[in-house]
């Protein structure tokens, strides 16, 4: 069967969705439970009786012979509880049943997922709910096939302990926000507005043999030794290169299992760094998108082991070579299919489009700190602030034109004029002349305006992008609503529309910035124009409890208080038990594999000299003597900077207080982790491959 036939045959296949529902549900149950799914509302307990037993026999034909609520607790990553559909006999005539209870609310035992002091133990009930706005799919694994029910995750008091709950509360406050602006430029058409993400997926392959002789990549996801290859990303030729084999075979797997998950996954290339490659799907709603991006990432590590690769998500797996994010492409578009951030050919002249506009750059300004702190997880600290990902100081990157529409706006210009775009001539006749993109790219941009959306760059490849998109749309509902309440009270709205964007855009100006944003004459420049600079993960968590951000989530119902505060200590707390483990795991590998290496080749060395001074006396060992100087030298440096970080850690470790405990991981941990590094990886340069305990960067990177 060709490629082509073969998608439309699979894509959606392991999905319940609206078509599957219409052919299955009585005519009414299906309009009840559409209705509840675009406009909200509850369904009652005998619809939902008979929308779970439909759903039960849809999933045993897929083979599947237990459910489970399938939810996003704050670990970044996915849950889920397998129970069987087997009842006991005597109760029922059928065997097989998923009952609406069981479809719509779950009690999961989770009292060990972080709660961030939201749960004390003895609350320690938190209950799942049917997220009906995302469709139940079966999943196929080795356990056998599960049917999975997405759902909300909160506590006894309603608290959301997950993920979710605040994305779909964010979703609706934009939503209603937006509204209110769509309707003061006269659309009656439109009665709701979504918020629509495509996020582009990094990642790495590593061989699975190799994989598991690396402690530090089974324990951390990242290597925390290991000398440069002679060959990195220098020559830029595996950057959309042609791909390998094995890669490509898993590549095709990975495709259609994602179809068949109703996942429109479409581009595939390799990315900048060896053994790199991207993914991206269609974009689709916010919640489906971040339901998706949790799944695709999970597919591509089960697929991956299938082909005897390992499929290492982690944002900064090898030092000295790109690491991985995600670009978050957001926008908001009506339920008739306006988008609101198109520009249309005349941006100068789109009123709607410029106060859209001039509120996401209020919004992007006054919450920089806040989307900063979204983009946080502990592998991003490598990247962020590092010479190859966005800087961790957030801008908005235009391109010429709209650059151009506002710096006419802020210096009140008669009439705004549109800078003419250029054809490309390619200068061969061959090939046609297009039309030039009316903005450039600037892959240093963490917030970058690509046409008809914004693309979010700071997100690290392993994290959700749920809390991401909870921002996005909290910050730019809040600017809706605050240009809405200053509009709807105009007695002229084109005079105040033109004068709200005028004042916003002047004021607002400074978090806009085209050029490069890995120089350091923009971090001395951003700080004259007063954007925060929070190089570090440790550095942002406060921005989720400053008054300004519990206003803007309280006000939308986003977060409560209590909920802000859960998050930042989950934070610090998930800061200080990642860099745990890698200090232990550095403490594993050094005196475990390392040391011992180098004392077995030292030695040996030492042996060598003794036996051929004896055999030609006068023999010229200068070279030996040399490298057993040296590497005794290095051995005697990695074994202190081990010792002291033996003593350290305990002593960090044993802080009370979270905040505390994560500065110190950061400032003390890190670097006497650092200082472990270095005289191991110089020794892996000196001794014998042979010997070497580990497979190095070459054999990681380039033999996949
Ligand atoms: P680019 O070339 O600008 O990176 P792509 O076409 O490769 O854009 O798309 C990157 C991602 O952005 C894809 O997931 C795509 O579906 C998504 N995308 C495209 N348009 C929009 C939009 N209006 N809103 C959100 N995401 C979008
Ligand atoms: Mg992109």
């Amino acid at each position: 069967m060709k490629m082509s036939d073969q998608i439309s045959e699979i894509f959606g296949t392991h999905v319940f969705s609206r078509s599957v529902m219409r052919e299955r549900l009585p005519k009414k149950v299906y309009a009840e439970v559409v209705s509840v799914m675009d406009h909200g509302g509850n369904i009652s307990m005998a619809t939902a009786d008979i929308v779970a037993n439909a759903m039960k026999d849809w999933a045993v034909e897929k083979g599947a012979t237990h459910y489970t609520h399938w939810f996003q607790p704050l670990t970044g990553v996915t849950a889920e509880k397998h129970d069987s559909f087997i009842t006991p006999p005597q109760d029922s005539t059928t065997l097989l049943q998923l009952t609406g209870k069981q479809l719509i609310m779950g009690e999961p035992d989770a009292s060990s997922f972080p709660s961030g002091g939201l749960r004390s133990t003895h609350y320690a009930r938190g209950y799942t709910a049917w997220d009906m706005t995302s469709p139940a799919f079966v999943k196929e694994m080795s356990c056998g096939t599960i049917l999975c029910i997405p759902t909300i995750f909160v506590s006894y008091n309603g608290e959301a302990l997950d993920k979710k709950t605040p994305l779909l509360r964010s979703m609706e406050a934009v939503s209603t926000q937006a509204m209110r602006i769509l309707r003061l430029f006269g659309n009656t058409e439109a009665s709701k507005v979504l918020a629509y993400v495509g996020p582009e997926q990094e990642y790495f392959l590593v061989d699975r043999e190799k994989y598991l002789k690396r402690r530090d990549l089974i324990y951390t996801g990242r290597t925390l030794f290991g000398a440069p290859a002679p060959k990195g990303q220098e020559l830029e030729d595996q950057y959309f290169g042609v791909i390998r084999e094995r890669v490509g075979a898993f590549m095709s797997d990975l495709n259609q299992e994602l179809w068949k998950l109703g996942i429109p996954a479409t581009t595939q290339h390799n990315e900048v760094a060896p053994a790199q490659h991207e993914l991206a799907p269609i974009y689709t709603m916010c919640n489906l998108a971040v339901d998706q991006n949790q799944l695709t990432m999970e597919t591509m590590k089960r697929v991956a082991t299938r082909h005897g690769l390992v499929c290492l998500l982690h944002e900064k797996p090898y030092a000295g070579v790109n690491g991985s994010g995600k670009h978050n492409n957001w926008s908001i578009g009506t339920d008739v299919g306006e988008n609101l951030l198109d520009p249309g050919d005349t941006p100068n002249e789109n009123m709607q489009f410029l106060l859209v506009l001039a509120c996401i750059m209020k919004a992007v300004d006054e919450h920089a700190d806040l989307l900063r702190c979204s983009a946080s997880c502990v592998g991003n600290e490598h990247r962020l602030g590092a010479q190859e990902a966005p800087p961790a100081i957030i801008s908005i990157f235009l391109g010429d034109q709209l650059d151009d529409v506002v710096n006419q706006i802020v210096s009140n210009a008669d009439s705004i004029k549109l800078l003419a775009s250029h054809n490309l001539d390619f200068g061969v006749s061959t090939v046609p002349v297009i039309k030039k993109d009316a903005t450039d790219r600037n892959r240093t941009s963490p917030f970058a305006f690509t046409g008809n959306k914004f693309e979010f760059r700071m997100v690290g490849s392993s994290d959700s992008i749920a809390d991401a998109n909870v921002t996005l749309n909290a910050i730019v509902a809040e600017a809706f609503s605050q240009a809405a309440d200053i509009l709807e009270k105009a007695d002229d709205f084109n005079a105040a529309c033109t004068q709200l964007i005028h004042d916003w855009m002047s004021e607002h100006q400074r978090i806009v910035f085209n050029g490069n944003g890995y120089s350091d004459e923009w971090v001395e420049e951003a700080a004259r124009r007063g954007l925060p600079n929070l190089p570090s993960m440790v550095d942002a968590v406060p921005a989720l409890t400053t008054d300004k951000a519990e206003a803007l989530f309280t006000q939308f119902g986003i977060y409560t208080k209590s909920e802000l505060e859960s998050r930042a200590e989950i934070m610090y707390e998930t800061y200080a038990k990642v860099l745990k483990i890698e200090a232990q795991t550095m403490i594993h590998m050094a005196g475990k594999h390392y040391i011992p290496a180098a004392i077995h080749f030292n030695t040996r060395l030492g042996q060598s000299i003794t036996s051929i001074s004896s055999a030609a006396v006068g023999a010229d060992l200068s070279v030996q003597k040399d490298l057993l100087v040296k590497c005794s030298a290095l051995l005697s440096s990695a074994s202190k900077a081990l010792e002291e970080l033996k003593v350290l850690l305990p002593e960090v470790d044993a802080m009370e207080d979270v905040a505390e405990m994560a500065h110190a991981y950061h400032d003390r941990l890190v670097p006497a982790m650092a200082a472990l590094r270095r005289p191991v990886d110089e020794l892996e340069l000196l001794v014998d491959k042979d010997i070497w305990p580990v497979p190095t960067y070459g054999d990681l990177m380039f033999e996949v």
